[in-house]
C-alpha cells in the first residue's frame, strides 16, 4: 500500500506539470481531491494496513493530501488573477510584441480639418469621384476652351465631357446647391485626380477639402474670418496671414491666402522658398453664374467658397518633403505619425 501511495505522488507530480488552464485544474480535482477521489480512497483502506506501518502510512498519505490540496489552491488563486501562466512558463523571454495600425498621415490630417469646421458649424457632404464635365466644369463657369478640359489635364473615362475623374472638389458645390436650398453650410474632403506627372511636389491622386456658404448677405470679410479663424486653429494662434487677388472660374472676387512660414517664423527657408509665406487656401465669394445654374437667385443669396489641399496641409505639419513618401506605404514612414 505504502507503494501504491508512492506511486500515485509520482502520478500527480507529473499531472501537475500538464495543467495549462482552469478546466485542467478542475478535472484534477475531480479525479484527486474529492470525496471519492484518488487520494481520499486510500484513507477508506487504512484499515487494511498492517499495524506496525499504520503511522508511517498516514504520515506519506497525509503529505501527499496536503501537498496535491496546495497545488489545486495555489493554482486556482492564480486562474483567478487572470493569469494563465503555469509554473514552467519562463517569465523571463522576451515578450511577443503586436503591431497596432493607425490612421494614415493624411487621413489624420484630413480628420483634423474636418473636426475644425464641424466645430465652426459645417456639416460634411460627399459626390462621387467619377463625375461628367457638366458638373466639374460647365455649371462651375468654366469656358468651353478652358485648358482644364484638355486631354492633357484631366483623366476622361468616355469620349470628351460624358465621364472623368473629378480635378477637384468642386462638383460637390454644384450637386449640394442643386439638392439643397440656401442657407448651406458643408465642407466637401474629396479624393480629386489630375493627369500630372509625378514627382515630389506633385501627385495624379490627392485630396482637397472644400468649403462653401450660401445664405442672405455673406460678405467677403466673413470668408476671411472663416479661413483665419479655421488656420489659426490648424497652425496655431500666432500666425500672420495676407490675402494675394487671384482667379478662379467659379468665383469672384478671388483670392489666395497666405500664411507666415511657421517653419521658419517668416525669416525665409527652403519651405516657404525663401519668402517667408506659404500657400494655404484657394477662396472667393462664388460666382453669380454658377449660383444661377444652381437655381439660387444671386440677387437674394451671396456666399463664398474656399479650397485646401490636404496633403499639401500634410507636408508642411509633418515636415515631410516628398509627397510621393504618403503613398509608397513605407511603414518605416507611416510609423512616425
Ligand atoms: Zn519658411
Amino acid at each position: 500500500m505504502e507503494q501504491e501511495i508512492l506511486e500515485l505522488r509520482k502520478k500527480i507530480e507529473e499531472k501537475v506539470k500538464l495543467i495549462r488552464k482552469t478546466e485542467d485544474l478542475e478535472s484534477f480535482r475531480l479525479e484527486y481531491l474529492v470525496r471519492k477521489g484518488a487520494v481520499q480512497s486510500f484513507f477508506d483502506r487504512m484499515k487494511e494496513a498492517p499495524k506496525e506501518r499504520k503511522a508511517a502510512i498516514g504520515k506519506i498519505l497525509n503529505e501527499l493530501r496536503n501537498y496535491s490540496e496546495n497545488v489545486y489552491k495555489e493554482l486556482k488563486e492564480r486562474y483567478e488573477q487572470g493569469s494563465q501562466a503555469s509554473p514552467d512558463i519562463d517569465l523571463t523571454l522576451p515578450g511577443k510584441r503586436n503591431f497596432i495600425g493607425a490612421a494614415h498621415p493624411v487621413n489624420q490630417i484630413m480628420q483634423e480639418m474636418v473636426d475644425i469646421f464641424n466645430s465652426m458649424g459645417f456639416s460634411v457632404a460627399e459626390g462621387p469621384d467619377i463625375e461628367d464635365g457638366y458638373h466639374n466644369f460647365d455649371a462651375l463657369n468654366f469656358p468651353p476652351d478652358h485648358p482644364a478640359r484638355d486631354m492633357q489635364d484631366t483623366f476622361f473615362i468616355e469620349s470628351k465631357n460624358n465621364a472623368l475623374l473629378r480635378t477637384h472638389s468642386s462638383p460637390v458645390q454644384i450637386r449640394l446647391m442643386k439638392a439643397q436650398k440656401p442657407p448651406i453650410r458643408s465642407i466637401m474632403p474629396a479624393r480629386v485626380y489630375r493627369n500630372e506627372a509625378i514627382s515630389a511636389r506633385s501627385l495624379a491622386e490627392f485630396h482637397q477639402i472644400e468649403g462653401l456658404y450660401i445664405n442672405k448677405g455673406v460678405t467677403f470679410a466673413e470668408l476671411k474670418g472663416t479661413v483665419i479663424a479655421f488656420a489659426k486653429k490648424m497652425y496655431g494662434e500666432q500666425s500672420k496671414f495676407r490675402f494675394r487677388p487671384s482667379f478662379f472660374p467659379f468665383t469672384e472676387p478671388s483670392a489666395e491666402m497666405d500664411i507666415s512660414c511657421f517653419l521658419c517664423g517668416g525669416r525665409g527657408c527652403r519651405i516657404c522658398k525663401h519668402s517667408g509665406w506659404l500657400e494655404v487656401v484657394g477662396c472667393g465669394m462664388v460666382h453669380p453664374n454658377v449660383l444661377k445654374e444652381c437655381d439660387i437667385d444671386p440677387e437674394i443669396y451671396t456666399g463664398y467658397a474656399f479650397g485646401f489641399g490636404i496633403e499639401r496641409v500634410a507636408l508642411l505639419k509633418t515636415g515631410i518633403d516628398d509627397i510621393r513618401l504618403f503613398y509608397q506605404n513605407d511603414v518605416r514612414v507611416l510609423e512616425q505619425f
